[in-house]
């Protein structure tokens, strides 16, 4: 059998096993209370209190011993220990290689034994039967094992001693990564603080892993409770035709309202990182419920925001992750689409477009700045783009999104675009004309979360967020070309960070509860943000109709946006003082200062546009002075909306597709 079966007849008889093992279960013990010591470690620095337990590995492999415990010798006397800080039931490890997605590595344990102490002094080595248990470790480096105990043992330290590994010349060191199973036994006296932390939360939601029918039935069960307030719609399907499910909030759902601003939480996009979908099921509930009891921030959110959740972006990848559960779901399965696509890799790279055309173009009033059009050769049918890649394109063009963010696992760090370093450098800061607003937003996140801001949190991996207030421009921390939230920058007037929620990208159900409590406040002021800076209608003067495409300009901040359908466009923008002018095809174009003050609301800043005559319009032509600019995009707005019809197209032939493939599923 395959080491995929293999374990996962192992996860039932795991189940077994928990029955014996009240309360907690299946648990694996949490990083945070427990504490790490080896016979010897590969690295400088790398002390007891950096040891990592966690079995993803860190998404970066500059440094060769990222994401797991090496050991400095390879000999059979090389041991991981771990001090559960109490007396415990220790039922089984998981055991995995060192792994990463940029390299394929060996460095993998085969076998190893296990000892428990109560004073790591004495030692007694694990039994089957009258022989020292030795357990199957890794065959590969990305799949994890699980070996259960034959017996449970009672004690307060465990050992993991390897006893082979792989080895090739020089190539194959002794390192792992591992989870510990087991259960805290009663602490009638409470003097284990650290278990008494909170676990629950007060808010009545429903704390459990979704798979894809479980979702559906959970958001159709909100829509039912708040059917005034909540609309569920569908933007596409995953590769397998499962739908693409968005819930809309919103006092009146289904419909644009002109001033009010538009927001969108997508989670999942990788499908593995599944904490993010979870929030936003337990938000679309908090929400239902605090507006019903009638919270008078949410009744105010609700009545001046349209919100937009889409808590799964790519569910064939978290089908497949959901599958092998908690523990087993390995660094990457589920990660990518069903066709192996990385979806933050896979929007259009419009850096690219925007820095050639810097670089080439000597005239720089011909340079644009904002709603970049997508490459044709992007729209083409064979071009490798993933069908929800294609269906959250349409999405985001059809719905004036104003600010949202992307939710992902596997650190604790909010991440704001640029997502690209310009140079194909591995990592250099890139900032946005709009820094200044993104640093805002990501701190907003971070600083209200209560775990990023622990001071006395520990790593997830190698890098330590914490010395930089939990945020970082994403080109700064590593190249991604292709991204969700470049695309979004540039193509659209939505503004998008990445929340890299929990160092666990596939936390265990009992921590859910504790994870919204961790949440809960930063996914509601992140999205008052929405509310930040100037708004208004760019209409026209004399016959007081809302324009559209109306290109507003703020002085020295070389990146605009543009009005919507009615005319009502959101500039995000920090507290100050700003020249703002609005200018529209066939309008003299019209300035006024706009004052941004600190308080939680926007200042409206309104726009009256006198039509230019025709004999001016003319004129102008004919000298060839500013207007051709403003032609030349409007050819580009043209050609762009052909675009868009030819992507509508294809999504239509994929998701016909997708239907046919689900019927036969
Ligand atoms: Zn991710």
């Amino acid at each position: 059998t395959s080491v995929l079966q293999l374990s996962l007849e192992m996860t039932d008889k795991a189940l077994l096993v928990v029955s014996e093992c009240p309360p907690l279960g299946l648990e694996s013990l949490k990083v945070k209370d427990t504490q790490l010591r080896a016979s010897s470690y590969k690295r400088r620095g790398l002390g007891p209190h950096r040891g990592r337990l966690n079995i993803q590995s860190g998404i970066e492999d500059g440094d060769i011993y990222d994401g797991a415990w090496c050991a400095q010798y390879r000999d059979k006397k090389q041991w991981l220990e771990v001090d559960a800080r109490r007396l415990t039931r220790f039922t089984g490890v998981i055991l995995q290689g060192r792994n990463s997605i940029w390299r394929s590595v060996w460095d993998i344990v085969h076998t190893y034994k296990v000892q428990f102490s109560n004073d790591t002094l004495v030692w007694k080595p694990c039994m089957n039967g009258t022989e020292e248990a030795i357990f199957e470790g890794n065959q590969d480096a990305e799949t994890p094992v699980l070996a259960l105990f034959n017996t449970s043992t009672v004690a307060r330290y465990i050992r993991i001693n390897p006893q082979s590994w792989y080895q090739n010349g020089t190539k194959g060191h002794i390192c792992l990564r591992a989870e510990v199973f087991g259960c805290a036994l009663s602490d009638p006296n409470s003097i284990y603080p650290w278990q008494t932390e909170p676990t629950e939360s007060k808010d009545k939601l429903d704390f459990r892993h979704h798979n894809y029918k479980e979702m559906r039935k959970l958001m159709k069960s909100v829509q039912e409770e708040c059917p005034d307030i909540t609309r569920i719609y569908s933007i596409g399907k995953s590769y397998m035709g499962l739908k693409l499910y968005v819930m809309e909030i919103s006092d009146n759902p289904g419909k644009h309202e002109l001033g009010e601003p538009e927001f969108r939480y997508v989670a999942g996009m990788h499908g593995n990182e599944v904490l993010g979908r979870e929030l936003l099921l337990n938000l679309m509930q908090y929400i239902c419920q605090e507006y019903k009891r009638g919270d008078q921030r949410i009744v105010h959110l609700v009545k001046e925001t349209r919100i937009h959740l889409l808590p799964s972006m790519n569910p064939d990848g978290y089908e497949m992750a959901f599958k092998k559960g908690s523990e087993l779901a390995g660094w990457s399965l589920g990660r990518y689409s069903y066709e192996g696509i990385d979806m933050n890799h896979n929007f259009a790279d419009l850096n690219s477009v925007m820095w050639t055309a810097i670089e080439l173009e000597t005239d720089r009033s011909k340079l644009i700045n904002h709603y970049f059009p997508i490459p044709e050769q992007y729209t083409t049918e064979e071009a490798f783009v993933a069908s929800e890649t294609r269906a959250v394109i349409s999405w985001m063009q059809n719905i004036p999104f104003v600010l949202g963010a992307n939710l992902h696992g596997g650190e604790l760090v909010v991440t704001y675009p640029y997502d690209m370093t310009r140079d194909w450098a591995p990592r250099e800061h890139t900032p946005t004309a709009d820094e200044s607003f993104f640093r805002w937003l990501a701190v907003v996140y971070a600083s209200t979360n209560q775990v990023m801001s622990n001071h006395d949190r520990r790593p997830c991996h190698n890098k330590d967020f914490l010395r930089y207030n939990n945020i970082i421009n994403g080109a700064d921390w590593h190249n991604v070309p292709g991204s969700m939230n470049d695309f979004s920058y540039l193509h659209t007037n939505c503004f998008e960070v990445t929340v890299e929620l929990s160092c666990d990208k596939f936390p265990h159900a009992s921590e859910l509860p504790i994870e919204w409590e961790n949440n809960r406040e930063s996914l509601l002021t992140y999205m008052e943000q929405v509310h930040r800076g100037i708004k208004g209608v760019v209409r026209d003067k004399d016959t007081g109709a809302g324009i559209a495409d109306a290109v507003i300009k703020v002085d020295d901040i070389n990146h605009h946006i543009r009005s919507v359908a009615d005319g009502d466009y959101w500039r995000l923008l920090n507290p100050g003082e700003y020249r703002v002018t609005a200018t529209a095809e066939g309008y003299f174009p019209s300035s006024r200062t706009c004052q941004v003050m600190y308080d939680h609301y926007p200042t409206i800043c309104d726009f009256r546009l006198t039509k230019m005559p025709k004999e001016r319009l003319k004129e102008l032509l004919m000298k060839g002075g500013k207007l051709p600019k403003d032609l030349q995009l409007r050819l580009r707005q043209l050609r762009m909306r052909k675009l868009r019809v030819t992507t509508k197209a294809i999504n239509r032939r994929r998701a016909a597709a997708a239907a046919k493939r689900a019927k036969r599923v």
